[in-house]
C-alpha cells in the first residue's frame, strides 16, 4: 500500500514536470538539443508548437521587434532563437524620443507582439506616430536618422521612396538594407 502511494506521488511529480517542460517548449525556451533529449526520454512535445528558425522565430516574424532586441542583456539568446509569441520576458532597447535617450525595459515577446512598447512612450501608438514616426533606424548599421530623407542621403539613395516602401512593408530592403521606425511599430508605417 505504502509503495502504491509512493509511486502515485512520483507519477504526479512527473506529470507536473512534463507540464513544465511542455510550457517551456511552447514558449520557445528550449534548445533543439534539449527538446531532442526530452523526446528521447519519452516526453511527447510534438503536438506543441515548435520554434522553427526561419519560420516562427522573432527575427523572421517581427524584424521590427527584433531591431529592439537588447544587445547584451539577453545573454547568448538571439531573436532568431526565440518564438515570436514567447511568453518569456526579454530585454528590449530603443532610442526613446520622449526621454531623448536609450531606454531599456523587460517585457514578454508576446506582449510586445500585441503592441506593448517602451514604458516611457505614450501608450497610444497613434500618439507615438505623430511625435516620432519619422525617425528611422537602419537595422544593419543601427544608425538612427531623423527622417527617411536624411537616411536616404546618408546611404546615398536617390530619394527616400524605397525606404518608405520598406517601412510600409511593401518591399524588404532599400539600398540593400532593412529599415524600421525607431518606435519599432510596423503600424507606424501604415499610417503614412
Ligand atoms: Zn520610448
Amino acid at each position: 500500500m505504502a509503495g502504491g502511494a509512493k509511486s502515485e506521488a512520483a507519477e504526479a511529480k512527473r506529470a507536473k514536470y512534463i507540464a513544465k517542460v511542455r510550457k517551456a517548449y511552447r514558449d520557445g525556451e528550449l534548445t533543439c538539443a534539449q527538446a531532442d533529449a526530452l523526446r528521447a526520454a519519452g516526453v511527447n512535445l510534438d503536438r506543441f508548437q515548435p520554434n522553427k528558425a526561419g519560420v516562427n522565430d522573432l527575427a523572421t516574424k517581427r524584424p521590427d521587434l527584433a531591431a529592439e532586441w537588447h544587445p547584451t542583456k539577453n545573454g547568448d539568446l538571439e531573436p532568431s532563437a526565440i518564438l515570436a509569441g514567447s511568453h518569456r520576458k526579454f530585454w528590449w532597447r530603443h532610442w526613446c524620443d520622449k526621454t531623448q535617450s536609450w531606454n531599456e525595459w523587460e517585457a514578454a515577446a508576446a506582449s510586445r507582439a500585441k503592441g506593448a512598447g517602451c514604458p516611457h512612450c505614450a501608450r497610444s501608438s497613434e500618439a507615438r506616430i505623430g511625435r516620432q514616426g519619422k525617425i528611422v533606424r537602419c537595422i544593419e548599421t543601427g544608425e538612427v536618422y531623423r527622417s527617411c530623407s536624411a537616411a536616404a542621403r546618408a546611404v546615398e539613395l536617390k530619394n527616400a521612396v524605397s525606404i518608405r516602401r520598406v517601412l510600409l512593408g511593401k518591399q524588404k530592403t532599400a539600398g540593400g538594407l532593412h529599415w524600421v521606425y525607431v518606435d519599432g511599430s510596423g503600424k507606424a508605417g501604415k499610417s503614412e
